[in-house]
């Protein structure tokens, strides 16, 4: 088939790789001149694995092309998907403008029947004001389609060509028919395919994150409750993860959750409850929890070495929202750093593959935050180590390492990685996260 992905970041991307590999002809456009350059070239601009090399085997096989022209990308094509960014407005509604905008503009060049897809995350409704939007402006046959995308940064590639489900909301069963037909080569080994109606695909993206929000805010409370009753919340996971009905995954308390998509879901489903009259408090405790949570390193490190924190450095190990991204969006990090920096303290940072993002956006704005092209030399002189991000290679300590370089010895486990008796019995202070 032939398709259309307007924006290009984290989804699109994933997306026009995804369709291209599974031989489909694809264009992706992005208003971003110097991102569709660096594409064309075989640069993928941001770090996901496995994506750099579907990128350039595609590129070279001549399955995916990238492009700034939207009329290109509409007329050439049969499906068109819109993965364009929905911010989080300052009130927490959802800003979609410029998926209004681009539909506006896209209606122009629809030269026959198209299928017209959201990908991004939208409230519901968002796909009946794109309709309208386009009907006023063509007279060709179309179709809008909601199909949520539900891929985890870090593992996007493996989500998107085996996915647990592929949720599409359609008005007709020609609409519903064509998206099957261009998921099938993704569901080889059993049907995954689920069809409603467009309301519901639209609700059940935002239900998914905000139960996943949900179950890392209830982890997070139990955790200050281990606290304070002198238990171990990895031992409370353990017992209450094996029962089936509750699961053991996404139940590790820590520093909050970040990212693109939790926080600005859970405030943007909250205002679609709010804007139909319906006060969803649930959802501003889940909030509220983790905005608490990640203030909660701070106090520890305050309450270790005082409310001054100047003169203090402090080591800080990973900066992206989780490992294997090199994404910062909502990142707890930033925040950590903000508090310690308010405090006077200076921050050695290091992460696998944050660091450019981090300099990008921040360079500067936050005092006191130098970053460091290693692990280990970001301990110079430190007087603790902060770990924020659980990537794989923090995991094991080089304790003799640490001894040599660092000030104190001290080590705040802001994802419960490391064992509490094992770094004691090495000569460090540890705090950990509910335990
Ligand atoms: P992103 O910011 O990484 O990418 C969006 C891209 O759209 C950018 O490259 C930007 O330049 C481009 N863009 C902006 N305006 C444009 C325009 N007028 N025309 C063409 N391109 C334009 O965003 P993302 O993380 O890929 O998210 C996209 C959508 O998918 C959001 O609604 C998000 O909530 C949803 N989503 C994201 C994830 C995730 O893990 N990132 C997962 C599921 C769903």
């Amino acid at each position: 088939m032939k398709i259309g992905v307007i924006g290009t970041g984290y989804v699109g991307l994933v997306t026009g790789v995804c369709f291209a590999e599974n031989g489909n002809q694809v264009i992706c456009m992005d208003i971003d001149e110097k991102k569709i350059e660096k594409l064309k070239k075989g640069n993928p601009v941001i770090y996901e694995p496995g994506l750099e090399e579907l990128l350039q085997k595609n590129l070279e096989e001549g399955r995916i092309t990238f492009s700034i022209s939207l009329k290109e990308t509409v007329s050439q094509n049969d499906v068109i998907f819109l993965c364009l960014p929905t911010p989080p407005n300052e009130d927490g509604s959802v800003d979609l403008s410029r998926v209004m905008k681009v539909s506006n503009e896209l209606a122009k060049y629809i030269n026959g029947y198209k299928v017209i897809v959201s990908k991004s995350t939208v409230p519901v409704g968002t796909c009946d004001r794109i309709e309208k939007i386009i009907s006023k402006r063509t007279k060709h046959k179309f179709d809008v389609v909601s199909n949520p995308e539900f891929l985890k940064e870090g593992a996007a590639v493996q989500d998107f060509m085996s996915p647990d489900r592929i949720v599409v909301g359609a008005k007709n069963s020609k609409a519903s028919k064509l998206m099957h037909e261009l998921y099938r080569s993704f569901m080889r080994l059993s049907e995954r395919f689920i069809v409603m109606d467009r309301r519901s695909a639209e609700l059940a993206k935002y239900a998914a994150n905000a139960m996943l929000a949900l179950r890392i805010s209830y982890m997070n409370e139990l955790a200050n409750l281990c606290e304070k009753t002198k238990a171990d919340i990895n031992l409370v996971r353990a017992g209450i993860g094996s029962d089936p009905r509750i699961g053991s995954s996404f139940l590790f308390a820590g520093v909050g959750y970040g990212g693109s998509c939790f926080p600005k879901d859970v405030t943007g489903l909250r205002k679609t409850a709010e804007e139909h009259g319906y006060d969803f408090e649930l959802l501003k405790a889940i909030d509220l929890v983790n905005q608490k949570q990640k203030h909660l390193i701070v106090n520890k490190i305050k309450n270790h070495f005082g409310k001054n924190l100047t003169g203090k450095i402090f080591t800080m190990w990973g900066i992206s929202y989780k490992p294997r991204t090199d994404d910062i969006r909502e990142a707890p990090s930033i925040v950590i750093m903000k508090e310690l920096s308010k405090a006077g303290a200076k921050i050695q940072a290091f992460d696998p593959v944050a660091t450019e993002n981090f300099q990008k956006q921040f360079d500067n704005k936050i005092k006191n935050v130098k970053v460091y092209k290693n692990s280990y030399a970001a301990l110079k002189n430190s007087d603790a180590l902060i770990l924020v991000t659980e990537w794989n290679e923090f995991r094991r300590l080089e304790y003799s390492k640490m001894k040599n370089l660092m000030r104190t010895k001290v080590i705040f486990d802001g994802r419960n990685i490391y064992d509490p008796k094992e770094i004691k019995a090495n000569g460090f202070r540890y705090y950990g996260i509910g335990r």
